[in-house]
């Protein structure tokens, strides 16, 4: 354990106390322990300006004053202080730290991952599992892209394409079910690793976890334009445990209704907010616990700030037409598209 953190402090009070030394009595006097009468010509021991019958009084003063451990409750001379709290031991101190849910050992300091466990400052510095955060043990399963999965990762993740369509499928279902928020255009599914989302991305690649692409081709012909196809695409990286799938599902999926609702508004923190803030919604009446609280720590000044200003937004409004409304008022359409409504 590092001194760093407490404050150690020493009882020296007694050796002050005793300073008065030893008196003889010559008025009449009552000690101030034990409330006996300390006959005239009685020894008898003074402590600034109190007087005690017998060195057993004068100990059982001294002992009164000393600190009570929080956890224990013992008096104690030598001892930590933590947070305002006293400690008379390091078993007591201890006590005061959370249990780090892979070493087992109370430290004072580490991170919350996954749904509020705690891991300790030496085991978040261990390999940890691309999806789950969790530290990575020997049954751990590399992906060939930079990431590794933990045994339960590796083993509910999401790996083949079929499953991918199928949830995505019913993520689009439940979307237009709970909020009204659906478009009816094909959208691609592809379930990919990262050195394929890297490929893609405009971002940095390096914490995405999906994507979604729109993309118009146009056709031409003696450079004129006579057709032109709209394609919509949703990457997913693979390997992701279910819950956290359809939680990214959610999001791509809100970026695509944005698209075709609200192209107008290119505000990154305002995108990615909203995205957040549907999957957000849609994994509380899912009770997909794991989900929102990622969202609610999530200190990224795009995707968490983001979230929390268009959740504060958004208040009780529970529809895609409700959150259309609100979005337009905060950002208006450029007149043009406004004519075309
Ligand atoms: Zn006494
Ligand atoms: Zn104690
Ligand atoms: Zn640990
Ligand atoms: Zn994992
Ligand atoms: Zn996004």
């Amino acid at each position: 354990m590092s001194k760093r953190f407490f404050t150690l402090f020493l009882t020296i009070f007694l050796s002050c106390l005793l300073c008065g030394g030893l008196f003889a009595a010559r008025n009449v006097m009552t000690c101030d322990w034990c409330g006996k009468k300390i006959s005239s010509n009685a020894s008898f021991l003074k402590s600034e300006d109190k007087n005690f019958c017998s060195e057993k009084c004068f100990n059982a003063f001294a002992e009164s004053l000393l600190p009570v451990c929080d956890v224990c409750g013992k008096r104690f001379k030598e001892g930590f202080t933590s947070d305002g709290k006293n400690f008379c031991s390091k078993a007591c101190l201890e006590t005061s730290f959370r249990e780090c849910f892979h070493c087992h050992r109370r430290e004072p300091k580490g991170v919350i991952v996954g749904n509020n466990l705690f891991l300790c400052e030496y085991c978040k510095e261990l390999p940890a599992c691309a999806s789950c955060q969790m530290p990575l043990d020997r049954f751990a399963k590399d992906l060939g892209d930079g990431r590794s999965l933990c045994r339960d990762c590796a083993r509910d993740g999401i790996f083949e394409q079929p499953e991918m369509d199928s949830v995505m499928k019913d993520l689009r279902k439940t979307l237009a079910d709970k909020f009204r928020m659906s478009t009816d255009h094909e959208i691609k599914y592809q379930l990919c690793d990262r050195t394929a989302l890297k490929k893609e991305s405009t971002g940095d690649g390096e914490h995405e976890l999906g994507l979604f692409i729109f993309n118009i081709h146009t056709l031409t012909f003696f450079n004129r334009p006579v057709r032109s196809r709209e394609e919509f695409r949703i990457l997913i990286l693979n390997g992701l445990p279910p819950d956290f799938f359809r939680g990214v599902g959610v999001h791509e999926l809100a970026h695509d209704w944005m698209q075709q609702n609200l192209p107008h508004i290119d505000e990154p923190m305002i995108r990615e907010g909203f995205a957040e803030f549907v999957s957000w919604a849609y994994a509380k009446s899912e009770k997909l616990d794991r989900v929102p609280w990622r969202m609610e720590q999530n200190t990224d000044p795009v995707y968490g700030d983001g979230f929390r200003k268009v959740r504060d937004m958004m208040g009780d409004a529970r529809t895609a037409s409700e959150w259309k409304k609100i979005l337009l008022k905060a950002y208006p359409a450029p007149a043009k598209e406004k004519e075309a409504e």
